[in-house]
């Protein structure tokens, strides 16, 4: 087999009597897009739900590059180079796209807490990095201009490239995406899958849930 970078077996999650995964096993190969595809309800957003550590799974097991996950929390998951996004836009309104990312950055490597309150050497580097990372993730989701605008003054578009920004931030190796084109106008559909494809020609791995058939199949790899 390839070099998979994300391995599930027998993934499984009932809400109530709804059984929403019923025994989930597939590989993602390290470099690739691969796309996820079934209609509503069918428990896409479930099965990124669980991997991510957002639901509680009730039985099988994953893989992060060698490392099990199964039943972590979403820090320890996002940490071991995992990132997710939502199907609907989360993020902070009143924040401008700058404090949102370098936001991001500090969710992803937290420092111990004294480390914060002393205001120590290594916080303040800490938080010229977020700055410069918030900085570059800004040009690279083609928001440069609007790094100091609210969040909430963007276009829902706009809104979800942000959320991808925040998803990249800490340089994960593989990004799980959730209706990344849900609510997006053509133009920024074309810039994100610009996008997606150029960080795969870096390395990245992408786990796409997507709906426009049309993206997927130019997209994926599998
Ligand atoms: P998809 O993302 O493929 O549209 P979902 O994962 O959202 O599918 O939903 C899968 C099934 O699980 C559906 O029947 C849905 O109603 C149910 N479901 C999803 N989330 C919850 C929840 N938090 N509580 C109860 N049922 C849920
Ligand atoms: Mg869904």
């Amino acid at each position: 087999m390839a070099d998979a970078i994300l391995r599930l077996e027998g993934v499984s999650k009932r809400y109530a009597g709804v059984v929403a995964l019923d025994g989930v096993s597939f590989v993602v190969e390290r470099g690739t897009i691969t796309s996820l595809i079934g209609p509503n309800g069918s428990g896409k957003s479930t099965l990124i739900d669980c991997i991510s550590g957002f639901q509680l799974h009730d039985g099988g097991r994953w893989w992060v590059g060698g490392a099990e996950l199964s039943g972590r929390p979403p820090w320890d998951i996002v940490r071991a180079g995992m990132s997710r996004t939502f199907q609907t836009v989360r993020v902070y309104g009143p924040l401008t796209v700058r404090e949102n990312l370098a936001l991001a950055m500090h969710a992803h490597r937290v420092p111990a807490w004294h480390t914060n309150l002393l205001a120590t050497g290594f916080m303040r580097r800490f938080a010229a990095k977020a700055q410069q990372r918030a900085a570059e993730i800004g040009q690279r989701i083609g928001l440069d201009r609007m790094l100091d605008s609210p969040a909430a003054t963007l276009s829902y578009g706009q809104q979800k490239l942000v959320a991808l920004g925040c998803a990249l931030i800490a340089t994960p190796q593989l990004i799980v995406l959730d209706e990344p084109l849900a609510g997006v106008n053509p133009t920024l559909c074309l810039q994100i899958g610009e996008l997606l494809s150029s960080l795969r020609a870096e390395g990245l791995t992408t786990l796409l849930v997507e709906h426009n058939m049309d993206f997927v199949m130019r997209m994926s790899d599998r």
